[in-house]
């Protein structure tokens, strides 16, 4: 008997998730039927929004039900179709559940060609990650070259292409991130002038150490992580500056945790700041011509990216978790096959 195995969320968790907040299940694998696909998981996203997923607080995207699967961007290869647009062996990528196997009706599934890039790489530098750093940089922030630009989160999947894209731009790229190595590498790899260890220090001493790199303020603020560094940072914004929201996962297993709001606030008025959130699904539509700049700097080996792979289905809870913590060193994807 051949058997499909899935993750299920098992219960909601209230702050950092644990192994009682996921079950694996088995069942038999199951026949397309008329107008589906059998694929078989190739490699797995996981990614810091699903966090909010497990949460029953509405968001922009609904809340993953307690006893149904996970769900995630997969790359899988079809193993059955009966869907004329499909044929066994083609590469897919689709939003697919925590799973060794998943039938699809095909809505929704992008044929992927094998010879463009390692196909791991349409879940994170070519994929979801990759567009929400272009979108941020340059539709949400509007960047400019010349200006000074602070990206935390600095060598994770998004930083990490928003630090190389700001250097090609002419940008003077700050980078902030967990410990001396990731530090290092900022500098040595995605083009950061200077980079700062948020785990070194407390927000003072950073919001110091800020003032030295960046004497004349900063313009472009990419924000991914909320807590202490954003309130390093505010200080440090030059007069008119743009705060491109992207994500706050400081906040993510604590969101009843004190938000700076007065302090925010006051900050963002006396410095004339510009605060704008954005949710990359949003920007679908640009999604060709972000490719179009991207892709052949990824084929040429100009744009650098990293992956922490985990193998397996079952390690897919604790690399979830230990992502959160900041265990994963650039794109966090998990080896189905
Ligand atoms: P990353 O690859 O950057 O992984 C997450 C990283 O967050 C960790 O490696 C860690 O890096 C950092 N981190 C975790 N906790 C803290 C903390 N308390 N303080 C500072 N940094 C912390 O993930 P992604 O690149 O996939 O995502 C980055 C951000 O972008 C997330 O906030 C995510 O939610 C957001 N996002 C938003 C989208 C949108 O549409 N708005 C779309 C995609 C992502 P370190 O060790 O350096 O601290």
């Amino acid at each position: 008997m051949k058997v499909c195995r899935t993750i299920h969320l098992a219960d909601r968790p209230e702050a950092e998730p644990g192994p009682q907040h996921f079950e694996l299940r088995e069942s038999t694998l199951p026949e397309p039927a008329e107008g589906e696909v059998l694929l078989r998981g190739l490699w797995m996203s996981l990614d810091p929004y699903m966090r909010g997923r497990m949460s029953a607080a509405k968001s922009y995207v609904a809340p993953f039900e307690v006893g149904a699967p996970l769900e995630a961007g997969v790359v899988a290869e079809v193993i059955e179709s009966r869907n004329p647009r499909f044929r066994p062996g083609d590469t897919v990528l689709g939003y697919l559940p925590w799973a060794t196997h998943a039938l699809s009706s095909g809505k929704g599934l992008l044929k992927l060609d094998p010879g463009a890039a390692p196909l791991q790489a349409w879940l994170g530098v070519l994929g979801m990650p990759g567009l929400t750093a272009w979108v941020g940089l340059n539709v949400i922030a509007g960047a400019q070259p010349g200006e000074t630009i602070v990206v935390s989160a600095a060598t994770g999947a998004v930083g990490s292409l928003v630090c190389q894209l700001a250097r090609e731009k002419g940008m003077r790229v700050i980078g902030v991130a967990g410990g001396p190595d990731k530090c290092a590498q900022a500098v040595a790899e995605f083009g950061a002038e200077i980079c700062l260890d948020h785990r070194a220090h407390d927000g003072r001493a950073l919001s110091r150490a800020l003032a030295e790199a960046a004497p004349e303020g900063v313009q472009v603020y990419f924000e991914n992580v909320g807590g202490k560094v954003l309130e390093a940072v505010l200080p440090r914004m030059g007069i008119g500056g743009r705060i491109a929201l992207c994500g706050m996962i400081a906040w993510y297993n604590d969101i009843t945790g004190a938000a700076p709001l007065p302090f925010a606030w006051n900050a963002i008025l006396t410095r004339r700041l510009r605060v704008e959130g954005f949710i990359v699904t949003d920007h679908q539509a640009r999604a060709p011509e972000f490719l179009a700049e991207v892709l052949p700097m990824v084929q040429s080996g100009q744009i650098r990216w990293h992956e922490t792979i985990a193998e397996g289905l079952e390690s897919a809870p604790g690399a979830f978790v230990s992502m959160l913590r900041g265990g994963n060193k650039g794109k966090q994807l998990v080896r189905l096959g």
